[in-house]
């Protein structure tokens, strides 16, 4: 790819404003890519390069209707669907039944609809892939190995997103695009804690480098953001 056609690559991710979101957007617009920064609310501090701020709520689908009619005939390279949320209270006994159904949908349905809603502008972009991301949290082969979580809600989003990814793939082979399904790591963001492991610059360029080198054959997989696979 020349360097003209690598500045027009456009990449649009959810949950601009703080974490992995922010980062990405940080790294992509550093690199040329034009880059649709989505967020609740607008930024204090503005995004570098040739960044541009986008309102959208990923669970309120008026506002992803409404965010599609917007960016309607601009084609679009990579979805990065980043924006999640984990429950207020978990546990067994004490999760309340809107707060899941809340993260649901959030963390499972903002996502699809997004894809739907999108898929004309992916379908005019080269690189065609949507980059789902995910947790191994919701694994149900290795999630339940880590460390003692029992949020019920976001295991239960993200193993549901693991599906809407797999299923996606499927559907979008016919327009030759990708869907992947990415961990990106215990990072220390807001929703990682001070503890985790990972710095966020770190997991952002991992999860870049799995993004450019996806391929249709890969589509419908499920890697962390150093490329190794992960069992559903
Ligand atoms: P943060 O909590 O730090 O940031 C979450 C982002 O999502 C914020 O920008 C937030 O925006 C946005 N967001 C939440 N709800 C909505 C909504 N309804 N509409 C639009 N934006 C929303 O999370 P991380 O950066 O740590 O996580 C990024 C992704 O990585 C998530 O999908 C998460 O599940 C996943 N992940 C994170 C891990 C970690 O260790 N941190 C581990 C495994 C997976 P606002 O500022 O408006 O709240």
């Amino acid at each position: 790819m020349t360097g003209d056609e690598q500045g027009d690559r456009t990449v649009l991710i959810t949950g601009a404003g703080r974490g992995l979101g922010r980062e990405l957007a940080r790294q992509y617009a550093q690199d040329d890519w034009r880059v649709i920064a989505c967020g609740r609310t607008p930024p204090t501090q503005g995004f570098a390069g040739r960044t541009e701020f986008q309102p959208l709520d990923v669970a309120d689908p008026t506002s992803i209707f409404d965010l599609a009619t917007r960016l309607a005939g601009r084609p679009l390279d990579v979805l990065v669907n980043n924006a999640a949320i984990r429950s207020e209270i978990s546990g067994l006994h004490d999760f309340a039944p809107d707060e899941f159904l809340k993260v649901m949908r959030t963390n499972t349905l903002g996502p699809l609809l997004l894809a739907r809603a999108l898929r004309p502008n992916l379908v005019e972009g080269r690189m065609r892939i949507i980059a789902n991301i995910g947790s191994r949290a919701g694994s149900m082969a290795e999630g339940l190995l880590d460390d003692y979580d029992d949020d019920y809600a976001y295991r239960c989003s993200k193993a549901a997103l693991n599906m809407v990814g797999a299923q996606l793939a499927q559907d979008l082979r016919v327009d030759r695009i990708t869907v992947l399904s990415l961990h990106p790591g215990w990072m220390k963001t807001d929703m990682g804690g001070e503890q985790a492991v990972l710095a966020v610059e770190d997991s952002a360029r991992g999860l870049r480098t799995v993004i450019d080198d996806a391929t249709l054959e890969g589509s419908g997989s499920f890697r962390t953001f150093d490329g190794m696979h992960i069992r559903w």
